[in-house]
């Protein structure tokens, strides 16, 4: 194992995998990193999972991209590269000549046809200077908003409800506030797996004797530590949220002082849910009326009870209703702004939350601020010395793929995504890719959506470089750089100001702590947190109140940052999935992590113990269901959609109910976006990963 003695030096960072943020320190011997321990952060109090402690030899992995590459002219573009190998269809080049080629590719259909046709994806897996930059450049050097990032695959729809209604998109209390809660209902999130360390900070609120009410189709991990598990049917998250609302109404267990004083539109939302009494809404839920008339009564009933959420709830075409009912729940229940209470979206990306602060989200400059108001657009052409903000939001990312294909956009900019494996009808995704005629991909290895690029520039991995990150918690914390990066690979930052240079835009920063400076002018956010504070404290939860306050877990405790300080009931009807289970189709689909991977699985699966665990794409299905299909647990499956067909080993697990499928999305042998559903929240815009319908048969 190695003590102290055995390392060349010893260096705190931030783990680089899930919006939990835990601090780590970095054993590194020979210019390596050897071994991870958790340290004392804020949100992990020395804690790690499996992947923070054996997720961080994908750094070193002979996959990395070392040196700055170049398709070759007669290269077929497709999912044919391999990575190991990549001269068949790329050419090594240097810096000057790649960033050049990269550069001047983009810069030609901007003169050609326009800024908007070309458009920028950033990374939830950045710093936050990092973010920051990137959706500077496509503003500045394009002179639109076509720039987004993953937060549109995982929580925009949340963040949609909370600015609607709350009039903010961060969460109003950290997941360790669960420690003052009576209650606490986790909803469409699986944090077993999905924020590990976050759920070792929920079992112990069961073992102090709180209450847990766990709410999902799929029997998920913390199942064995609820005081409730309703494991209700796919997709009717509306009509059960409701009812456990109407029950409160009915019952008159409304806060009614804190409604008055904090919320409008009560009145509307009480008439609302007359319609949703659990015995009307039974067979649509699933959940019988005596459990759902219990779970309010024990909601309401408490002193302090906070919701968490994952993309159960999101990621759906009614994703931006299910987060209203929940924030209509915690409102009426006078559950936001005290100890014990609050609203927390469980962040995916270790930096989405940061990112989506940073402003890489088309229609928000840094700190949710639109790009149609005047004055915001105003005050950034001060900080940035130009007025090249355009007042028009910008497309979504899967708007900017259909643009592709509608022949609107021709290039592109893609910094750390892939979704070449993570949008939603994937085919349709590369398809676009494949078509543009200039794209530019900067990632760590060559990943699938880096087979279709043009020019491919090395990037360092998140513990090569310095920078902030801010985890679900709003905790901003600096990761530090613990080794260099492999070859000719560089830090992001400094690729993209490169970058910005060649076309034009005169940038000067020499370190990323100058972006952070900058950052603090456009960002209430960041008031009284600074680089020098960060390398001493190493974490700040924003908003901070003086500079050294800590920052604050609880917010919205004198009120809501809306119009009349008032928060808003807005109510929710039942809107079916885009997609019904039919004869033809007659499962539901639904997706989602494991514990070991991480994502499109570039990084996990190269990481030795992750894939030892993990090695094979897998699906999980009732063990019933496996019988009546004639399938051995660990046989192989056929699933198909509509969109397409993959085959894959398939489980048993009792926690899927018997007309589901459980399919991870990590492995490209066996894509499940290759399955899912493309269609959209009308607000959030994302996709209905969590529902489709889809046949299964043996092998
Ligand atoms: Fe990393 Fe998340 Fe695991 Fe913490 S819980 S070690 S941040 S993956």
């Amino acid at each position: 194992r190695g003590d102290s003695r055995d390392f060349d030096a010893e260096i705190a960072s931030v783990c680089p995998f899930c919006g939990v943020g835990c601090q780590v320190s970095l054993k590194v011997k020979d210019g390596a990193v050897k071994k991870v321990e958790g340290i004392n952060g804020p949100a992990n109090e020395g804690r790690l999972c499996v992947k923070g402690r054996f997720g961080y030899d994908y750094i070193h992995h002979p996959h990395r991209l070392t040196t700055p590459l170049i398709r070759r002219a007669d290269a077929p573009k497709g999912l044919n590269v391999d990575p190991s190998d990549p001269s068949t269809h790329f050419r090594e080049a240097t810096w000057e000549e790649a960033l050049d080629a990269a550069a001047q590719g983009l810069a030609r259909l901007r003169d050609a046809h326009g800024g908007q046709s070309v458009a920028g994806f950033g990374s939830a897996k950045c710093s936050n200077e990092e973010a920051y930059l990137f959706q500077k450049l496509i503003r500045q050097g394009f002179g639109h908003n076509n720039v987004d990032h993953c937060t549109r695959l995982c929580h925009a729809s949340s963040v949609a409800a909370l600015m609607e209604n709350v009039g903010s998109g961060a969460v109003t209390a950290t997941f360790n506030e669960i420690e003052n809660a009576d209650v606490a209902i986790v909803i469409g999130a699986n944090p077993v797996e999905n924020h590990p360390v976050a759920a070792t900070f929920f079992k112990q609120f069961t073992r102090r004797g709180g209450k847990l009410i766990v709410m999902d189709p799929r029997g998920v991990g913390l199942r064995r530590y609820a005081s409730h598990m309703l494991q209700f049917r796919p997709g009717a998250d509306v009509p059960l949220l409701n009812s456990i609302m109407s029950v409160i109404v009915e019952e008159g267990l409304y806060d009614q002082a804190y409604i008055d004083r904090f919320t409008e539109n009560w009145e509307h939302e009480k008439q609302h849910l007359a319609g949703f009494a659990p015995e009307a809404v039974a067979d649509l839920t699933g959940i019988d009326a005596a459990t759902v008339r219990e779970v309010a009564r024990v909601f309401a009933g408490a002193q302090a009870g906070m919701i968490f959420w994952g993309m159960g709830i999101s990621q759906h075409i009614h994703g931006t209703d299910n987060s209203r009912c929940l924030i209509s729940l915690a409102l009426m229940t006078g559950n936001v702004g005290k100890p014990g209470a609050g609203l927390h979206p469980l962040r995916g990306q270790n930096n989405v939350q940061g990112a989506s602060d940073a402003g890489l989200i088309p229609m928000f400059l840094p700190d949710y601020q639109s790009v149609t108001d005047d004055g915001v657009r105003s005050a950034f052409a001060g900080i940035w010395g130009d007025d090249a903000v355009s007042p028009e939001k910008g497309l979504t990312v899967t708007e900017i793929l259909d643009a592709v294909h509608a022949g609107a956009i021709r290039g592109m900019y893609i910094l750390g995504e892939n979704p070449a494996m993570s949008d939603p009808d994937v085919e349709h995704a590369r398809a676009a890719l494949a078509g543009l005629d200039h794209l530019v991909v900067q990632d760590i290895f060559l990943t699938e959506t880096a087979n279709y690029a043009d020019v491919i520039l090395p990037a360092a991995a998140f513990y090569e470089k310095t920078g902030t990150v801010t985890n679900t918690n709003r905790q901003v914390q600096l990761g530090r750089r613990a080794v260099a990066p492999p070859g000719d690979a560089r830090e992001d930052w400094a690729i993209t100001v490169d970058l910005a240079n060649r076309l034009g835009l005169g940038w000067h920063y020499a370190h990323p702590r100058d972006v952070f400076a900058e950052m603090k002018q456009g960002m209430k956010s960041l008031d009284n947190i600074t680089w020098d504070r960060l390398e001493q404290e190493g974490a700040v939860t924003y908003p901070s109140l003086s500079p050294e306050d800590p920052g604050q877990p609880i917010v919205f405790a004198e009120g809501f940052p809306r119009a009349g300080g008032r928060a808003r009931f807005t109510p929710a009807s039942v809107i079916p999935p885009d997609e019904q289970p039919d004869a033809e189709y007659p499962f539901v689909l639904t997706t989602g992590r494991q514990l070991e991977h991480w994502h499109t699985g570039s990084m996990t699966r190269r990481s030795r113990v992750l894939d030892a665990v993990e090695p094979q794409a897998n699906c999980s299905l009732h063990p019933a269901t496996l019988r009546k299909l004639g399938v051995a647990p660990g046989g192989d499956v056929v699933l198909e959609t509509r969109r397409g067909r993959i085959t894959l080993m398939a489980r048993s697990d009792r926690a899927v109910a018997p007309d589901m499928v459980f399919l991870p999305f990590a492995y490209v042998e066996a894509a499940a976006n290759i399955l899912t559903n493309p269609a959209l929240d009308p607000y959030g815009k994302i996709p209905e990963f969590k529902f489709a319908a889809v046949r299964v048969s043996a092998a």
